[in-house]
């Protein structure tokens, strides 16, 4: 996987406003905010994929994204927020380097969601969840 502006960020050749790092986990305020607070968790190590990460890093962001959500919101006054976390062009990813964003969402500032819900039959369920449950056990 190649470099990316989030790597530069890392070892400090560009600058950024950080929020967080320990051994794993590196967070910092997003340059395009969508709201006061939006922030950016990403692993040290180098993953474009949320499912390419090890287990280390996985668990290490599970550890504290609660906490830094919970010093977003405190400082930035808001009781709402998303967690986003997009994998892959299609999927609206243009930093191919994995990460979460909170982001705030005060009164209209925050983020959008295009949502259309189709209708979950019980063929679809049967045939999607045989091929999950042996993806699962392959690991
Ligand atoms: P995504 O569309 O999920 O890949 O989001 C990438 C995010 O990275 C965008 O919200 C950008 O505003 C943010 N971003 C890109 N470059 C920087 C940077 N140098 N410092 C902080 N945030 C950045």
């Amino acid at each position: 996987m190649s470099e990316t502006i989030f790597d530069k960020i890392l070892s400090g050749e560009i600058p950024c406003y950080k929020v967080f790092e320990d051994e794993h986990v590196f967070a910092f305020l997003d340059i395009g905010p969508l709201s006061v607070g939006h922030t950016l968790v990403i692993p040290k190590e180098r993953k474009a994929f949320l499912h390419e990460l090890s287990d280390e890093s996985a668990a290490a962001i599970g550890r504290v994204l609660p906490r830094i959500a919970r010093a977003v919101m405190k400082a930035s006054g808001a009781v709402d927020y998303n967690i986003l976390q997009n994998n892959g062009a299609r999927a609206h990813q243009v930093v191919m380097h994995v990460h979460f964003h909170i982001i705030p969402k005060i009164a209209k500032a925050g983020l959008g969601i295009g949502w259309n819900p189709g209708q979950l039959t019980s063929e679809a369920a049967t045939g999607i969840l045989e091929r999950m449950h042996s993806a699962l056990e392959e690991g």
